[in-house]
Parts: C-alpha cells; sequence; structure tokens
C-alpha cells in the first residue's frame, strides 16, 4: 500500500473516477451507466439513489422552522449532503484535499477503484470500460478487471447430490483473512472467540428455482460484527443430504472447538454461540419435524391439534426439552433424523434462539395485521374498510416524521403483504400503540399492548433484564387471551413459541443480539454478486474471494463505520444558535454519539437525557477542550401515553410530550442516553419513543 493520506487518496480516486465517468456517460456503447451511479452534485459528489432519498433536505412542512425551533435549514448547511457512514459519497465527497496531484501513484488508484467498484456493486463489464480509459493517463493500470481484482481463474466446489455443489470458504480461512485486513478485533482482556452462525436459503432468480444456502458467521464478542460468508452450497432445491451440506463447516468447527484458533500469534479457544434461523431453517438442520407439524415445538413437549385446517398450540405448561433430551431422541416424535451438528460442543436446545424477527415480525405480527384486514367474520378482529383506511391514512401521514434510524418508512395496510421484517419491527414496537388507539375494538388493543410492551422491553438493552419475568408473564397472557379474540386457530407455532422466547432473553441477554436482521440484510448482498444465470455458485464464489483481496480502504470504510462509543461531531457550520454557558469553538450539524447518529432536523434530533429529560437539539457545539454539548429545548411535561399493561411512563417510554420551554439548555453530549422517535400527537403534543433496537 501507498503511503498517501487517505484524504489525497480520495480526491485522487474522485478526480480520475469521475472523468472516467463523464466519458463512459458520453459514450453511445456504454448509454446504460453503472447502475448504482445516480447523479452529480455540484460536479463534485457522487450519490447512491437511496442516499438521495434519505438524506434529501427536509420538506417544508417537515423543516424544523415549521414548528419554530431551528433558525436556520441546517440541512443546507454542508451543501445539503448528509451522507451516511455508509454510502460512497464520503469517499468521494471530500473537498478539503492539498492539491497534490504531482504524487498520483497508480497503484492506490487500483486499489481505490476496486474499492470504489465493490461498494458500488457495479457490473465488471462498466470496470472494464473505465480502465481502458483510465490506462491512457496511467499506463501501469491494468485493463483486464480480473487483473485489478485478482480474481481466481478456477473455483473449485464439490458436488453434491440433487444437482447442487458446494464451496466451502473456511472459518478459520476467513478469520484468519479479516484478522490480517484489521477486521477483527476481540477486546483486551479476551481469551474467546465466539462465533454465531447463520443458514437459510436464498432464491436467486424470479424465473427459475436456483437458490444458494449460505452458511454464515459473524464474531459476537469482536469489537466490529462483519457477517462473513464460511460456505456457500447452490443448488435448484435444498441440499438433499444435510450431512454432505454441513460436513466441511461440521469438522473444522469441531477442530476449532478442540485446538482454538491463532490470530497474531495468539491463540484464542473457540465456541459457538448461537445458531440464527428462521424455524424451516432451523428444523431441517436439527432434524427435527417442521414448524406445522405436531410435535414441532422445540423448547416443548406440546402436542399440537387441528384447528380449522392447521396445528395449533393450545396450552402453555408443557415439559421442556433439554438437551440431554433432545441428544437421546426422548420424544421421538420430534426428530426426523440424527443431526449431524449434534457432533459439536452446543446445546441442541438454547443454542438455536427462536429468531425474533421471523417469529414476531414476520410471524405474530403480520398475522395479527392480516387477521385485521381478512381474519375470520365471526371475530370482532375484523376491521370495518373505513378503519383500516384511516389506519394506511396515519401511516402515511407518519411517514415524514420516521427518523434515519429506520430503513424503510411505513407504508399503507393496502401493501402489508409486500411489508419487509423491519416494517412490522416499526409497527409494532413504535407505531402501532399509537395508531390503533381508538381505532382498534378496545380488548384487541389491549391485547396487542401486551405484546407491544413485552417485546419492547425484551428489545431493549435498558430494560431486558429487569423486566424479563414482567415480559413472560405479558405473553403468556398474550398467548392465553388471544383464541378467546381471534379464534382458537390463532395460536399456531410462532403464536405459542411466544412464551418460550424469553428463555432466549435470559441466555442472551437481550433479543437483538440473537436475530436475523444482519444476515437478512448479508443476503441482498450476496444476490448481488450473481449476474448472470451462469454457474451462479462460482461468480459469487468469485466475487467473495475478490472482496477479500480488495485493498484494505474499503475494510478501513467499513470499519470507521463502527464509530463504537465515540462520539464525534461532523459537517461545521456557523448559524448558530449558541448558548452562553458553552465557549464555543466549532459547530456541527450532525452528532454521533453511541450507535445513533443526532442531526439538526426535525426528525432526527429529538433525545433522552440519561436524568430522563427529553429535548429537541437546537446546536452541536465543541469547546476550548473538545468536549461537545449539546444546546436543546427541553419537554416541559411528560406523561404516560398508555396505561395498561402498566404506566408507560413506568418503563421510562412511551411518553406524551408538551410544553416545549424554548429556553436553550446546554448538556455534555455523553449524557444523551438515547435517540427518540417523536411524533406528533394533538397540538402541540408529541408521542416519544425512545428507540430500543438501535442501540
Ligand atoms: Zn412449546
Amino acid at each position: 500500500m501507498a503511503a498517501a493520506s487517505s484524504r489525497s487518496k480520495r480526491r485522487r480516486i474522485h478526480d480520475n473516477v469521475e472523468k472516467a465517468l463523464l466519458a463512459i456517460a458520453q459514450d453511445s456503447t456504454h448509454s446504460a451507466t453503472p447502475t448504482d451511479v445516480t447523479g452529480y452534485v455540484d460536479g463534485k459528489t457522487v450519490l447512491h439513489e437511496n442516499d438521495l432519498v434519505q438524506y434529501s433536505a427536509p420538506s417544508p412542512s417537515t423543516s424544523a422552522d415549521a414548528i419554530g425551533i431551528l433558525p436556520t435549514d441546517y440541512s443546507s448547511s454542508n451543501g445539503g449532503v448528509y451522507a451516511d457512514d455508509q454510502d460512497v459519497a464520503e469517499i468521494f465527497s471530500s473537498n478539503e484535499c492539498s492539491d497534490d496531484s504531482d504524487e498520483l501513484n497508480d497503484d492506490c488508484l487500483a486499489d481505490d477503484i476496486a474499492h470504489w467498484f465493490k461498494e458500488c456493486s457495479i457490473p465488471q463489464v462498466h470496470l472494464g470500460s473505465l480502465l481502458t480509459i483510465l490506462k491512457k493517463y496511467h499506463p501501469s493500470l491494468p485493463k483486464d478487471p480480473r487483473t485489478l481484482l485478482e480474481t481466481v481463474r478456477e473455483v473449485s466446489v464439490k458436488d453434491m447430490g440433487g444437482g447442487g455443489s458446494y464451496h466451502h470458504l473456511g472459518v478459520k480461512k476467513v478469520l484468519q483473512n479479516m484478522w490480517n485486513r484489521g477486521l477483527l478485533r476481540l477486546p483486551a482482556d479476551n481469551q474467546q472467540l465466539l462465533l454465531q452462525v447463520n443458514m437459510d436459503g436464498l432464491q436467486l432468480f424470479k424465473s427459475s428455482g436456483y437458490q444458494f444456502w449460505p452458511i454464515l458467521g459473524s464474531v459476537v464478542n469482536a469489537l466490529y460484527k462483519h457477517v462473513f460468508e464460511i460456505g456457500l452450497y447452490g443448488g435448484y432445491k435444498k441440499p438433499a443430504d444435510i450431512a454432505e451440506f454441513l460436513c466441511d463447516f461440521v469438522s473444522e468447527t469441531k477442530q476449532l472447538e478442540d485446538d482454538g484458533i491463532t490470530l497474531g500469534g495468539v491463540t484464542y479457544s473457540f465456541a459457538i454461540h448461537s445458531i440464527v434461523c428462521d424455524a424451516p431453517a432451523r428444523s431441517y438442520i436439527k432434524c427435527v419435524k417442521p414448524h406445522n407439524s405436531y410435535s414441532s415445538c422445540e423448547r416443548c413437549t406440546e402436542v399440537g391439534k387441528w384447528v380449522s385446517g392447521r396445528v395449533t398450540f393450545p396450552t402453555t405448561d408443557k415439559p421442556l426439552r433439554t438437551d440431554h433430551s433432545f441428544r437421546n431422541m426422548t420424544d421421538e416424535d420430534h426428530h426426523v433424523g440424527k443431526s449431524p451438528l449434534t457432533a459439536l460442543s452446543i446445546d441442541m436446545i438454547t443454542q438455536f434462539p427462536l429468531d425474533e424477527m421471523h417469529l414476531v415480525y414476520l410471524g405474530v405480527v403480520r398475522r395479527l395485521i392480516i387477521y385485521w384486514l381478512r381474519g375470520p367474520i365471526e371475530y370482532q378482529s375484523r376491521l370495518p374498510g373505513r378503519a383500516v383506511q384511516t389506519l394506511s391514512k396515519h401511516l402515511l401521514c407518519l411517514q415524514q416524521h420516521i427518523c434515519n434510524d429506520f430503513a424503510r418508512k411505513p407504508r399503507s395496510l393496502a401493501e402489508v403483504d409486500r411489508w419487509k421484517a423491519t416494517e412490522f419491527r416499526l409497527f409494532l414496537l413504535y407505531l402501532g400503540p399509537i395508531i390503533l388507539n381508538g381505532v382498534l375494538p378496545v380488548e384487541h388493543y389491549r391485547h396487542f399492548l401486551l405484546l407491544h410492551v413485552a417485546i419492547y422491553c425484551l428489545t431493549s438493552s435498558r430494560l431486558c433484564s429487569s423486566h424479563i419475568d414482567y415480559a413472560q408473564k405479558l405473553l403468556l397472557r398474550f398467548v392465553g387471551e388471544a383464541p378467546s379474540l381471534y379464534g382458537a386457530e390463532f395460536v399456531v407455532y410462532n403464536v405459542h413459541s411466544l412464551i418460550h422466547i424469553c428463555d432466549d432473553a435470559r441466555i442472551y441477554k437481550r433479543l437483538q443480539d440473537v436475530n436475523a436482521f444482519k444476515y437478512e440484510c448479508h443476503m441482498k448482498k450476496l444476490k448481488k454478486l450473481v449476474h448472470h444465470p451462469q454457474n451462479p455458485l462460482k461468480q459469487a464464489v468469485k466475487r467473495i474471494l475478490e472482496k477479500q483481496n480488495v485493498a484494505q480502504a474499503s475494510d478501513k470504510h467499513d470499519s470507521s463505520s463502527n464509530r463504537g462509543d465515540s462520539i464525534v461531531g461532523q459537517h461545521e457550520h456557523s448559524s448558530g444558535p449558541i448558548c452562553s454557558s458553552v465557549l464555543c469553538v466549532k459547530q456541527f450539524s450532525k452528532l454521533f454519539v453511541k450507535s445513533f447518529q443526532v442531526v439538526l432536523n426535525r426528525k432526527n434530533n429529538c433525545v433522552m437525557f440519561a436524568n430522563g429529560d427529553i429535548g429537541l437539539v437546537c446546536n452541536i457545539v465543541q469547546n476550548h477542550n473538545g468536549e461537545i454539548f449539546v444546546l436543546y429545548e427541553q419537554f416541559k411535561k411528560i406523561t404516560s401515553f398508555f396505561d395498561y399493561p402498566c404506566q408507560s411512563e413506568d418503563l421510562g417510554y412511551c411518553f406524551k410530550a408538551s410544553h416545549l420551554d424554548h429556553t436553550l439548555f446546554a448538556a455534555n453530549a455523553a449524557t444523551i442516553a438515547t435517540k427518540c422517535l417523536c411524533l406528533p400527537h394533538e397540538k402541540d403534543v408529541f408521542v416519544v419513543m425512545p428507540l430500543c433496537h438501535v442501540n
């Protein structure tokens, strides 16, 4: 790697790539510019389409001025661009560089182009065009993208039964590669490496049944919890022989459990932390009955009952399964074979957490909403059309108040069949209690609140450990009351499994750490690795190996998005307001604190402090000592939004906030406890929900 500073590197790559992209855009043979690159801002910045949508300046109706808080529209203080830490804009947008073009270094340029190519998922044909152009100015650059990316010419795959094939990338190899690239860092006092594993099927094409079954991993006790590929299967149906599919993974993991893993000269002990999958994948790899069978509950010996065409699980007090009973196959009706995973030193019950993403959000919450929209007519749960319209209208109205911590804004209930897990989570944890109030029949609303409070507690790191027993009580009540409100057929596998989910929270501290969200996100990236239908598995493996070879610039960029506990101000401005109690030397419009960003716009400036105060941040300032303070206006009146099953205020969330005092207060940014969603309720009254799924 060249010794050039990252800033000058960004400048050079920006200049060169921009020049080349313009040339491609003008070239009729390449009229389709790279799909992810959508535009130029001031001739300087290349933005993703998503970034433009997410970070554009607030509309007039949502701007801070509309509620008389901010003197200026801070979003324009940096040229209107609030680039997120994950986007390409940051890489290319720096305009503070010194003019050091004489130091151009083609090796460095090659690294940066490789980084840009990987970040933007550009088709290789466009990279080829870019290299052809750049080569005129930098003769030492390779002409062939495969040379630049150090593409492996041939990938060996293992043929498996049923026409599928598998490539094992290897736990040890990948972890050592990550260590060498600075991507894997363990806390200083830690001597053990804990691996979380995920397996699931991924349909690649709409027009064929070809699917991947990746084995993904993440080191849960590392400082940066990157997801990486351990092995990849591809075929027209899921692996026919589970033993063959897991063979390489199990034998390598067993070896690591025995010998540990040496990284940077230190040998760490190695253990599987958890295996996170959805219910069908769990039943497949554990070799137990699928979730629609009678003895399918993975936690208790409840035998299902057939009600209205489905298997239901009405009772909640059956004996629990244990690792011992599982390995001895005590309940013969539960097993369909011997899982190859029993060769590992893992608990076959507790180390397979009931992934909340599939169970709670895509399972129970979706089921509730479907029952409200088109459930059995004999139960009052089915809402009249006008009520459904009202709910949809509320959801759409709230779009403009959803902060940047949510990947998706709420959509109408008419689109519920296309809602993603994050949308169901937004609904259950934040929006549901507000918009369902007065629309659902009272009993059904109170029943929904049982689920809402329980899952909010189990998701929140602040509440989880102290409120597990309470959440368990609420979930038992939720499952127990469900048949009288929605019919006996409502209590299917997912609904029943809610009574077991607190056991996971007890073991893993909070559900947040054992769900499949980050793996689902990674699966989307895997899908993008395949550009044509020939040999999808080999294509994907080549791209994964290329990524491992791509220069460290990319990795450092990844790591910089994990800012840990540091408090960082970004995007300087000079527009005020300032306050006499803090001697301000710098002002910022964006603050990184803990795992969220506070931004000076109406959607992203509501915070709760450690002492319980709630305020709207009006400015972020730094004093002579480098300490960062927030200047904020405080809500003077805070009350509970709901009073069943408890006063929401007593749990420290879901507040009705009013009487905003326009006096400017100052607080050290370190005293911010969490960012909040601040939703309009009545005139000058807001409902404030501290975010629980972020930190
Ligand atoms: Zn059970």
